[in-house]
């Protein structure tokens, strides 16, 4: 029996793909250690949206080579697409194994080993990697039925985009959307409740093109197929596009009391003129209309997003107009990051491109922002009624306490020594008056 370790870097769908191979091998006869443990065969996911995650994941291949130099070392993912000459040539990678190949992880180290020694390349003579921009790239097929430990599952309905923002160099290593079979998705989160699951988080690539490749829109139909899983206690939205959250969407999603009034709604930028040279197909006022129509059908709901500052050509005048936005709109988190020019995207060409002490300035007056913004946000629900699921324990100060989290995916914390009257209990959701603040992050039952 071999020992293999597994290492996921990156998203959420690449933890998904991560935790299908592991389930795959573990059915085939491998033992899954811990990644900081000695292994035959080490199986890195690799992660390519910035240069730095291209570096970590250059150095999460050299660090398991550098563990056991006679162990086969496996790259997977975006990294191997965006830079494949540099991964043929990279001495820690043993295998290359690209998008939408990464379901036959075991025949690809079968094929190996059965070849070990011989002249076969580290794409395998192309059996480990496709052309992933091929517009007649099939969804990959791929199926998890346990979570061990886990209350929450990622489940992956959708792989590419078709988005091509100008930043972003996302579409080049997923290639064009792709949506899994709804039959598929419902038969896989049926099987993780009746493993116990409570709480599934809907994601991929682009989510919002979920079903475009058949023609229309199916993610609202597929939220309600799986509102109607009876062991499903809650649906969770990773990623969305402002675009897709019309008054039909908003009603409809309103409608099915599972889904989480929790909506990460990336915005990047609230000037239009950096919209346009994003190539991101909204404006500003679509997207305050997109959060409108949220507010309308949901208390408070949990309006969270991404920005970035610094793209270039961002004025102080553009950038103002994007700052005064996010503080109209006032989120409950914001995802601030300074524009790092990606080689191989349209952006990293443009001119006018910000210093770094500059883009350091801008964010940390949105950073600071999103603090304030946020605290308050929290605030609101003290002396509220809220349901949390409950998770793991921490020591917070000195103190144990169980951690969960509501449905708006706000923290709370159970003191360990009060559980007995607090009724919280691990892998479980339950009733509870928030009292007060435990920390700025961390509301108190
Ligand atoms: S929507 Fe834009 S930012 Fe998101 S993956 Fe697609 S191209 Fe990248």
């Amino acid at each position: 029996m071999k020992n293999v370790a597994l290492h996921s870097l990156g998203c959420k769908v690449n933890r998904y793909e991560t935790d299908v191979m592991g389930q795959k091998l573990q059915e085939s006869g491998y033992n899954i250690v811990p990644f900081d443990e000695k292994a035959d065969v080490y199986i890195i996911n690799t992660c390519s949206v910035t240069a730095i995650a291209d570096h970590k994941s250059r150095q999460m291949l050299h660090r398991a080579k550098k563990k056991n130099p006679e162990a086969v070392v496996v790259a997977c993912g975006c990294y191997v697409e965006t830079d494949p000459e540099g991964a043929k040539l990279n001495e820690n990678i043993d295998i290359i194994v690209g998008n939408n190949r990464k379901a036959d992880i075991v025949s690809i180290l079968n094929l190996y080993f059965e070849n070990q020694g011989s002249a076969i390349d580290k794409c395998l003579d192309g059996y480990s990697v496709t052309d992933i921009n091929d517009p007649g790239q099939k969804y990959e097929k791929m199926e998890l039925d346990k979570m061990p430990g886990h209350t929450r599952a990622y489940i992956k309905i959708q792989d590419g985009c078709n988005q091509f923002c100008t930043y972003c160099i996302i579409p080049y290593a997923r290639g064009r959307i792709r949506s899994r079979e709804q039959e598929d998705i419902v038969n896989e989160v049926k099987l993780l409740a009746d493993n116990g699951c409570k709480e599934i988080v809907l994601t991929g690539i682009h989510i919002s093109s979920y079903g475009l490749d058949r023609g229309e829109s199916q993610l609202l139909s597929l939220l309600q197929e799986l509102n109607a899983i009876e062991k499903i206690e809650r649906i969770r939205l990773s990623s969305l596009e402002p675009r897709i959250i019309t008054k039909e969407m908003a009603e409809g999603m309103a409608a099915l009391e599972k889904v989480c009034p929790h909506f990460h709604l990336s915005l990047q930028s609230g000037s239009n003129d950096t919209l346009k040279r994003m190539n991101r197909h909204y404006t500003a006022e679509e997207y305050a209309k997109s959060v409108e129509l949220l507010r309308k059908v949901y208390e408070l709901p949990a309006i969270t997003t991404d920005v970035i500052v610094g793209f270039p050509g961002e004025t102080e005048d553009t950038y103002e107009e994007s700052r005064a936005f996010l503080e109209k709109i006032n989120f409950y988190e914001m995802h601030v990051f300074k524009y790092s020019p990606r080689k191989g995207t349209v952006a990293a060409k443009m001119e006018d491109q910000l210093t770094d002490k500059e883009k350091t300035r801008r964010s940390n007056i949105l950073l600071n922002m999103t603090k304030d913004q946020s605290k308050a946000y929290r605030e609101s629900f003290i002396g509220k009624q809220e349901k949390i699921l409950w998770e793991d324990y921490e020591t917070i100060d000195g103190k144990k306490y169980l951690i969960g989290l509501t449905t708006r995916y706000i923290r709370v914390a159970a003191p360990e020594d009060e559980l007995h009257i607090s009724g919280a209990c691990p892998g479980h959701i339950s009733d509870h008056l928030i009292k007060s603040f435990l920390r700025d992050d961390t509301l108190l039952i």
